[in-house]
């Protein structure tokens, strides 16, 4: 006797309906899922042209005996449960017996299988939803399911679908989840002829992260103790209790992701997305990171199975909870208990502390910033001079015509300034000569953002105040200006201009930087590789998720090149779900100008002041970075005048 059975109206129409293929990672996720309620232990999947073409499932499970080959074809039938009741406590990653009739009934699929109970394995072939062939077959144990030509039938369905790499980076995705969540096994994903993910299987859930992120990653994460607690449902019988059970991998709050991709949430095994655990994680970091940023994240939480009911989404992708708000703080607590025992308060990357006067930030170090931004050949190094009070450059509203900083650094001798000439201090504006044309600023307020293009080109720097906003005199007022943020508007314009021409400066690296890249990660990888050389990256793949930096953006330092590829992927996986690239590439070059950019807490001198301004000047959108944040504020010379009582 079979061991798949039809379930009955009564059950099947309490089951939550739906579309189950949506896409070829909605095929593979399924087929994962049966696999692993098979027991297996090796799951092979083999894709072509993003899985539109084939996706080939192999593994080594219980199989399927002959009468059940055909019936798993029907709608509803399953092996995982009978009754209704066994709806409330599902163990298994399926149960509506709906995923194999549907993804038949759209593509053409072959079935191949046998149980060590039979001596012969069966074949099936269906296409379109009609069985074409059912016949004996010798086959080894376990289990093959080839899908050919998806949606081929569905011409509307097949038009909705994303270009190849984008299908395949969500393949690549769930077979990562997959593969964490059960280091036991073995997983293999391959795209053609490429091998993506390969691992095998580990007794321990650290080896199981390296194999699938590497080194890097695993330096970055706390594993959490198991937690676990156990609720009384019933005060009389003592045996009715309910279990959770919370562990994994959270990342220290120095790294944050622009993105939830490296979240990972397993509920009973199960990949999941869910706001409630979501908000939990979020709510561990709060104060930690910031609001933008998330965690990465891998969260294992098992519980008994009455208290999660997964039977809410076609796609069996969310979950409910009977005690939400308990597994809510469960989740939240365990996690930042934690975090708070790796001590990440020393270690947070709070702003870097101001530079101390005299001993400030030490030359070198500026130097080498001012390095890495090409300033150098302009500037001859000088020993800093002095103790902490003539290193403080002075804020003078009359500004002499000599640098404030020229105490530390001569430029006497410095060789003329080529393209970055300053140009001879401008006589200070005349305050009666200056139109406000702004208007009154409302009560209060004393500075605004600045909005006008005109005035910036008559800048004249004046000082810096902390060593991060620059104060110019400007002829319609007071300006402070962002160096950080003025510099990165200035970078991006101009890496967008040299990547539109094709002509983006690089580096040469004298070691490549090698990266170890995750399976998604791959996958961006390949689909934008040809938008990062236009960037100024030289990368080759070096072993099988290894890549080799050869070249970056000649703007960036070294220093940076890691994190900016990182970012650069993770951009693109953000993005994954449109297919221009424009958005790519300009994200890309904000990334870019946002590394290389000069830091707050940066002495400047005047010259470089002035570099800055003008530079500034010649940008198109010179008010905001471009992240969005405003570069500069004026205080409007009417402001000034009326606070003087002058008008
Ligand atoms: P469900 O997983 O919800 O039961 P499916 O349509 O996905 O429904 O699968 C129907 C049945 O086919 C399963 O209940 C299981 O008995 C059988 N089956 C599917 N895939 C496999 C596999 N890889 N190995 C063994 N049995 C399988
Ligand atoms: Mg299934």
């Amino acid at each position: 006797m079979g061991r798949i059975r039809v379930l009955s109206d009564v059950v099947a129409n309490k089951i939550a309906a739906g579309e189950v293929v949506e896409r070829p990672a909605s095929v593979v996720k399924e087929l994962l899922e049966n696999s692993l309620d098979a027991g297996s232990t090796r799951i092979r999947i083999e894709t072509e042209a993003g899985g539109r073409r084939l996706i080939r499932i192999t593994d080594n499970g219980c199989g399927m005996l002959r009468d059940d080959a055909l019936l798993a074809f029907e709608r509803h039938a399953t092996s995982k449960l009978s009754d209704v009741k066994d709806l409330l406590s599902i163990a298994t990653l399926g149960f509506r017996g709906e995923a194999l009739p549907s993804i038949a009934s759209v593509s053409r699929l072959t079935l191949e299988t046998r149980s060590p109970d039979e001596t012969t394995g069966t074949l099936v072939e269906i296409a379109g939803g009609k069985i074409l062939r059912c016949e004996e077959a010798a086959l080894a144990m376990g289990t093959v399911i080839t899908v050919r030509d998806l949606f081929f039938n569905v011409p509307a369905r097949k038009k909705f679908l994303r270009s190849e790499q984008t299908e395949l980076a969500h393949i690549a995705q769930l077979a990562t989840h997959y593969s964490l969540a059960y280091p036991d096994k073995a997983f293999e994903l391959r795209h053609q002829n490429s091998e993506l993910l390969h691992v095998t299987p580990v007794s321990i859930m650290r080896d199981r992260v390296f194999q699938v992120f590497g080194s890097q990653i695993v330096s970055e994460l706390v594993e959490m103790p198991e937690v676990s607690r156990e609720i009384k449902i019933d005060e009389v019988d003592e045996k009715d209790t309910r279990f959770f059970r919370l562990r994994g991998f959270v990342s220290r709050p120095q790294i944050q992701k622009s993105n939830r991709n490296s979240i990972y949430l397993f509920v009973n095994g199960r990949l999941i997305r869910d706001r409630l655990l979501m908000h939990a994680l979020s709510a561990a970091y709060a104060n930690l990171i910031p609001p933008s940023s998330f965690p990465f994240a891998l969260l294992f939480l098992d519980c008994s199975p009455e208290e999660v009911d997964v039977n809410v989404h076609p796609s069996k992708t969310e979950v409910r909870f009977r005690r939400s708000s308990f597994v809510h703080d469960f989740v939240r607590d365990g996690i930042r208990e934690v975090l708070m025992a790796s001590r990440p308060v020393s270690s947070l990357p709070l702003a870097q502390p101001p530079a101390q006067a005299g001993a400030g930030l030490p030359y070198s170090e500026f130097s080498q910033r001012m390095e890495d931004h090409r300033y150098r050949e302009h500037v001859p190094a000088a020993p800093v001079e002095g103790g902490p009070a003539a290193a403080l450059p002075e804020f003078r509203l009359d500004p002499p015509a000599v640098p404030a900083v020229s105490g530390r650094l001569d430029f006497s001798n410095a060789p003329p300034l080529a393209e970055n000439a300053v140009p001879p201090p401008t006589p200070p504006p005349k305050l009666r000569n200056v139109p406000d044309t702004h208007g009154p600023l409302p009560p209060g307020l004393m500075s605004e953002p600045a909005t006008s293009l005109e005035a910036l080109r008559d800048l004249r720097p004046i000082g810096q105040l902390h060593d991060s906003f620059i104060i110019a005199a400007g002829n319609d007022g007071l300006w402070i200006v962002d160096q950080h943020v003025a510099h990165e508007r200035i970078l991006f314009e101009k890496v967008l201009t040299a990547m539109a021409a094709g002509e983006v400066e690089k580096q040469q690296l004298l070691i490549p930087i090698m990266l170890e890249l995750s399976a998604p990660q791959q996958v961006e990888f390949a689909r934008i590789s040809a938008e990062l050389e236009m960037a100024g990256f030289e990368i080759e793949p070096f072993g099988p998720r290894t890549l080799a930096v050869k070249a970056a953006p000649a703007d960036v330092s070294t220093a940076e090149v890691e994190k900016v590829v990182f970012e650069i992927l993770e951009i693109a996986e953000q993005e994954m779900r449109r297919e221009s690239f424009e958005d790519i590439r300009r994200n890309m070059a904000a990334s870019i100008a946002c590394r290389a950019a000069i830091k707050i807490n940066t002495p400047l001198d005047l010259p470089r002041m002035q570099w800055m301004l003008d530079r500034l000047a010649e940008t198109q959108f010179p008010m905001s970075c471009p992240h969005g944040r405003p570069i500069a504020l004026r205080y409007p010379t009417r402001e000034i005048l009326r606070g003087f009582h002058r008008i």
